[in-house]
């Protein structure tokens, strides 16, 4: 069987985290070395690696999910407005393959992305 990864020993709270937000489905928690004032990161509970994973059944879940960042970015007084990052395998960036969306506030953002 393949190894936990970092996010996954966090779900079953191997690891501790900054706990921002839990439910059923998801939970949100600081990212260990921040980019930003505010950088949270929001997980699914299920194992899903990327999304080029997904399945066609998991749009409720990712729905969920947006609905979630929508009030954390609310919460955590961004109303000036955020960024909310999907890195997508190693050529898009990611290093935990377990799907995660990065909320990025607090500061201006810059554009294109590098
Ligand atoms: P990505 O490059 O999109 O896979 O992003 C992974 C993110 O996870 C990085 O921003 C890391 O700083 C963050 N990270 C790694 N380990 C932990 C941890 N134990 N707790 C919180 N954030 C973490």
């Amino acid at each position: 069987m393949s190894e936990k990864t970092i996010f996954k020993r966090i779900i079953d709270q191997e690891i501790p985290a900054d706990v921002v937000y839990e439910d059923d489905l998801c939970m949100a928690f600081k990212d260990i070395v921040p980019k930003a004032p505010v950088h949270v990161l929001i997980i699914p509970k299920k194992e899903i690696a990327t999304v080029d994973d997904l399945a066609d059944d998991d749009a409720a879940l990712i729905g969920h999910m947006w609905i979630v960042i929508r009030n954390l970015a609310r919460e955590l007084g961004l109303e000036e407005g955020y960024r909310v990052i999907v890195n997508c395998k190693e050529g898009g960036g990611q290093e935990v393959p377990h799907l995660h969306y990065h909320l990025l506030g607090g500061r201006k953002m810059s554009w294109p992305p590098g």
